[in-house]
C-alpha cells in the first residue's frame, strides 16, 4: 500500500456534532456520576507517557479492553479490541488478570463482571459512560409489561430475548423467564430458537435489530411486529394487537445508528456512483432495506478488509470505527454514511485522562470505579447468556 494516500474525508461539523447524552439532558437515562478523583488535564503533554508507564508497572495484573467505538487515544492502550460480546469473552479468558479495565460502556463492564471470576475486578474508567439504548429498558418497566402480558394470558407463548446491549437486570429478567441473550451477529439464530420454544418473542431493548431480523431475515411481515412503548399505558397497544403479534418490540433504539436516514443513503448514492452502502442492523428498517449490505461491527470490519482495492463504501456505524477503517484501507474509498459527525458520546467519555487516572490509581493501590453485579442477578443473567452460547 506504499504511496497510497487515504481518501478519508472528515464529516462536517454541525450543531449535532455530539449527541448530548451524559450531559444532564436526560437524567433518567444517564448514570451521571462524577469522577471521584483528580483527572489529569487533557492538555497534559505527558498523558501518553503516563499511561504507558502505569500500564507497564501493572504488567499482567491489568488487562485493558477497547470497544471498536472508542477513541484512538484510548484504543492504542487496549490489549484487545472488539465488540461487546467478544470483549466479555476475552475478559473471561484472562482469569489471571486482577483488573479488567473496560474501555466501553456500563452494560459491557457488567457482562464482563458476570463472566469473570469473583476475585477479578472490572473497572469502567468513567462511571458516566452508559448506553442510551440499554438505559431505555428499565427493569421496573419491563416487569410492568410482563404483568400486563400475564393478565392477557399470553406469557406462556412468549420467549423474551434481549440484545447484549442491555443492563444486567434485563438479562437477569430474561434468564429467569427462560429466554436468551443475542448479539447483532446471532440475532437470527436466537429468534429461530425462540420460535421453537414459543409462538411470540418479546424483544428488548432495540426495536430496530428485532424488526430488521424478523422481517428481513426470517420472512415476517411488518404487521407481525408491534411496538411496546413503556411510557404509554399498556404499551400504547390494544389487547388484540398484543394477542395477535408475533414480535413485541420494546421501544428502544441506538442514538447513534438511529441517526442514519433514507436521505443519507440517497444522497451518497447520488454523490458516489457505484458506492456500496454497508450498515449495522441497529439502523432504522428503511435504511437497512435501502443498504447493499448489513451486519454487525465484526461483519463490517471483515467486509471492508475483503473489499477490492478501488471500491467505494459508505458505512453506517459509529464514526471512530469508520475513520479507523478508512485510514487502515487507503486503497479503498471508505466514507461515513452521514454528512455530519456522529460519535457515541457516552462511549467517548472514556478519554485518555480517564484512562491515565484509572491506571495510576491502580498503581497506587486504589481500585476505582468497580462494576459489580449482585450474585442473584449475575446467576440469572448467566442463564440467558449460556442459552445464547448453546444456540444451535
Ligand atoms: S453506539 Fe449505541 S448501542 Fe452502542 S453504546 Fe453507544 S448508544 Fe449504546
Amino acid at each position: 500500500m506504499g504511496g497510497v494516500t487515504s481518501t478519508w474525508t472528515e464529516p462536517s461539523d454541525s450543531p449535532l456534532t455530539l449527541l448530548l447524552l451524559g450531559k444532564g439532558v436526560d437524567p433518567a437515562s444517564e448514570r451521571g456520576v462524577d469522577c471521584p478523583g483528580e483527572l489529569p488535564a487533557p492538555s497534559d503533554p505527558d498523558l501518553v507517557a503516563r499511561a504507558t508507564a502505569a500500564k507497564a508497572a501493572l504488567g499482567d495484573r491489568v488487562f485493558v479492553l477497547g470497544h471498536h467505538y472508542q477513541r484512538d487515544e484510548v484504543i492504542r492502550f487496549a490489549d484487545v479490541t472488539g465488540d461487546s460480546f467478544k470483549l466479555a469473552q476475552q475478559a473471561a479468558a484472562r482469569p489471571d488478570a486482577e483488573f479488567i479495565v473496560f474501555c466501553g460502556v456500563h452494560f459491557m463492564a457488567e457482562s464482563a463482571d458476570i463472566l469473570t471470576k469473583p476475585e477479578q475486578r472490572v473497572i469502567l474508567p468513567d462511571l458516566a459512560a452508559g448506553c442510551s439504548m440499554a438505559d431505555m429498558a428499565v427493569l421496573g418497566q419491563v416487569e410492568t409489561a410482563w404483568e400486563h402480558f400475564e393478565d392477557l394470558g399470553i406469557t406462556g407463548q412468549i420467549v423474551p430475548v434481549t440484545y447484549m446491549n442491555s443492563s444486567a437486570d434485563i438479562k437477569g429478567f430474561v434468564g429467569r423467564n427462560s429466554g436468551v441473550v443475542c448479539t447483532s451477529s446471532n440475532a437470527k439464530r436466537a429468534l429461530d430458537w425462540s420460535f421453537e420454544q414459543g409462538s411470540k418473542v418479546f424483544f428488548l431493548p432495540d426495536q430496530h435489530l428485532g424488526r430488521n431480523t424478523a422481517v428481513l431475515e426470517m420472512g415476517f411481515e411488518l404487521d407481525d411486529c408491534v411496538l411496546y412503548d413503556p411510557h404509554k399505558p399498556k404499551g400504547g397497544l390494544t389487547d388484540e394487537q398484543l394477542i395477535n403479534a408475533r414480535m413485541i418490540l420494546w421501544r428502544g433504539h441506538c442514538s447513534v445508528h438511529g441517526r442514519f436516514t433514507l436521505d443519507s443513503v440517497r444522497e451518497v448514492r447520488e454523490r458516489v456512483p457505484g458506492v456500496n452502502v454497508l450498515v449495522h442492523p441497529e439502523c432504522r428498517h428503511e435504511v437497512v432495506r435501502a443498504a447493499d449490505f448489513v451486519g454487525s461491527t465484526e461483519y463490517i470490519i471483515k467486509a471492508l478488509d475483503a473489499a477490492p482495492a478501488g471500491s467505494a463504501w459508505a458505512v453506517g456505524t459509529e464514526l471512530n470505527l469508520v475513520r479507523r477503517l478508512a485510514l487502515a484501507h487507503p486503497d479503498k474509498q471508505i466514507m461515513f454514511l452521514d454528512r455530519t459527525v456522529c460519535y457515541c458520546s457516552t462511549m467517548n467519555r472514556i478519554d485518555l485522562p480517564h484512562l491515565v487516572w484509572t491506571l495510576e490509581e491502580l498503581v497506587a493501590g486504589r481500585v476505582p470505579n468497580v462494576i459489580t453485579v449482585d450474585e442473584k442477578t449475575a446467576h440469572e443473567a448467566r442463564v440467558a447468556l449460556d442459552q445464547m452460547l448453546a444456540l444451535p
